[in-house]
């Protein structure tokens, strides 16, 4: 991030009037980081790394809200589609992938953070920002969150509505992720959404409803909102992230493969069994309630963690946190809980975690802390 204290010096002894950004003033440089020369311009530069969705949808017709085509429109016709966009930023665009957000694996997932990790070690970028399908968001602002080691800002955008339609609401949201991008108060609070005017954490937000604009919802709030182009912050993110991770994409290029069972009355041991003979490693139990294990599904449970797999409690109710050693002896079985994660995002630790260590304390650690 460019240091803004020679650029407000002389610009003061030159008696110029500075853009408001410039005087918000130097950011410290840490221990052992020297400070990089102003750049010519006092704007923010900022990538935009584009994934597809709907913010890059199309359909038919401006009525078509809900039918339509994902990931059609390339990053620089996104870009040129909101002119605005260049007075708070120097924007280039690099396009990732042009794909629906259902479609991601973990191979995109890697991919996408070598890609973000790099950017964000150069100089010349100050944010990024990343326009992504809704679908699966949440669980790739989660993945950065953990494995990205930055403090520079990484925003995530998408859009319910395609480009093409009335109202569409890619175009205010892409617009606001570069000002989040781009601004100093963004630093360090780890991976964040911008959509529908709010800031949302990235690891705590997720897809609520499935028809609106409204669609992201953190059970904590959001940390802020954008308006008329100005940040406004509310609350700041207390688990580990970025440079405060101890994991680092840099290492990684594969994840482990972990299962989701979802919960429900009447249930069968086949997913559990399947899943493990599929190769998962760990099994996210999307419980009902508090995490709950039907009873006559506990041996098979107990017997899958005796050969090494993981048991993970999550909760399909999607808010709240399960707490361990309620609903069942998690220490006598040597079980985990997710604790405030919903299951998807349970998945994405698990797999991080699982490429440091296969111990349950270690993993439960994990759930703590991040
Ligand atoms: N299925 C689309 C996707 O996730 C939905 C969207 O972007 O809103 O790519």
């Amino acid at each position: 991030m460019r240091r803004t204290l020679p650029i407000v010096l002389m610009a003061l002894m030159a008696g110029t009037v500075l853009p408001a950004r410039a005087l918000e003033g130097p950011i410290p440089a840490k221990p052992g980081e020297t400070a990089t020369a102003p750049a010519a311009s006092a704007k923010p530069r900022v990538v935009i790394v584009a994934t597809g969705g709907t913010i890059a949808g199309a359909g038919a017709d401006a009525a078509n809200s809900a039918t339509y085509q994902a990931a059609k429109v390339p990053v620089d016709k996104l870009i040129a589609a909101v002119p605005a966009i260049a007075q708070v930023a120097d924007v280039r665009g690099e396009q990732a992938f042009q794909i629906a957000s259902e479609s991601f694996t973990n191979a995109q997932l890697i991919e996408l953070a070598k890609k973000v990790s790099a950017l964000v070690k150069r100089d010349d970028v100050d944010g990024v920002v990343i326009t992504h399908g809704t679908d699966t968001v949440e669980e790739t602002a989660y993945f950065l969150d953990l494995v990205v080691r930055t403090d520079k800002p990484i925003v995530m955008v998408a859009s319910m509505r395609p480009s093409t339609a009335i109202s569409a609401d890619g175009a205010l949201n892409l617009l606001d992720a570069v000002t989040v991008a781009g601004a100093n108060d963004a630093r360090a609070k780890g991976v964040l959404l911008t959509m529908n005017d709010e800031i949302q954490a990235g690891r705590d937000t997720t897809k609520r409803v499935n028809i609106k604009p409204s669609a992201f919802f953190s059970q904590w709030g959001p940390l802020g909102m954008v308006v008329e182009g100005k940040t406004y912050w509310f609350r700041a993110p207390v688990k580990r992230h970025g440079t405060t991770s101890e994991f680092n994409i840099d290492g990684i290029d594969s994840l482990p493969e972990v299962a989701i069972v979802y919960g429900s009355g009447n249930m069968h041991p086949e997913p559990y069994t399947t899943a493990v003979a599929g190769g998962a490693k760990a099994i996210i139990h999307a419980g009902t309630g508090n995490g709950s294990v039907a009873g006559y599904l506990v041996d098979t449970l107990k017997d899958l963690r005796s050969k090494g797999v993981l048991i993970i409690r999550s909760s399909r109710v999607g808010d709240g946190f399960v707490l361990r050693n309620a609903e069942q002896p998690d220490d006598k079985y040597d079980w985990v809980v997710a604790h405030d994660l919903n299951p998807q995002k349970a998945k994405i630790l698990a797999a991080v975690a699982l490429t440091k260590t296969q111990d349950s304390k270690e993993l439960q650690r994990i759930f703590w802390e991040y």
